[in-house]
């Protein structure tokens, strides 16, 4: 299983590349990783788990962050009542609204060992389409914080940190036509 040692540090230059795409069908190799991205994320929300491996408590993951430079995320949410758990190979931003959204609380990263102060600019709505560990295609539409989350993690697959998109002279500016999604 995953744990924080598998993790590079913020300043790797592997989470500043482009991820390569993962070819289909996966190898079983592939496959393992991307349930390991999942577990990782579980893991991390189950407090006795957590605690005894000192897993740092995440919603997402991206295999990049596991310094493995390909195109795998896993997310892993609960927002009002509804459960977002994905494992994707391969997953793609096919469109997105005009409107955008930012966290109220700012976002985090299991690879950023600080805070990080500033709203952080996304799309409101997303349609995300990827293929599933057992092959399957899938395509979600999303919004508020399993939008955000889906985009946190494809950046990560084209070496973009959310910090990249803070506004540097006004962490706290409100981004243009944008709605403020709770935590
Ligand atoms: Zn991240």
């Amino acid at each position: 299983m995953l744990t924080m040692d598998d993790f590079v540090n913020e300043d790797d230059p592997i989470l500043r590349q482009v991820a390569v795409e993962v070819p289909l069908p996966a190898s079983n190799e592939d496959k393992q990783l991307l349930a390991s991205l999942m577990e990782y994320v579980q893991n991390s929300q189950k407090p006795d788990i957590a605690a005894l491996y000192g897993l740092r408590a995440g919603i997402g993951l991206a295999a990049p962050q596991v310094n493995v430079s390909k195109r795998m995320i896993a997310v892993h949410l609960k927002d009002k009542d509804q459960l977002y758990s994905y494992a994707l190979f391969n997953p793609k931003l096919v469109s997105h609204s005009v409107e955008k959204a930012y966290l109220t609380s700012g976002e985090g990263c299991l690879s950023v060992n600080r805070p990080v102060s500033g709203y952080v600019p996304r799309y409101a709505r997303i349609t995300v389409a990827g293929t599933d560990l057992e092959g399957k295609p899938v395509q979600l539409r999303l919004k508020g914080i399993a939008a955000i989350c889906f985009q946190h993690e494809i950046d990560h697959l084209n070496g973009i940190m959310f910090y990249d998109h803070i506004n540097p002279e006004d962490p706290y500016a409100i981004p243009e036509n944008s709605i403020a999604v709770e935590r």
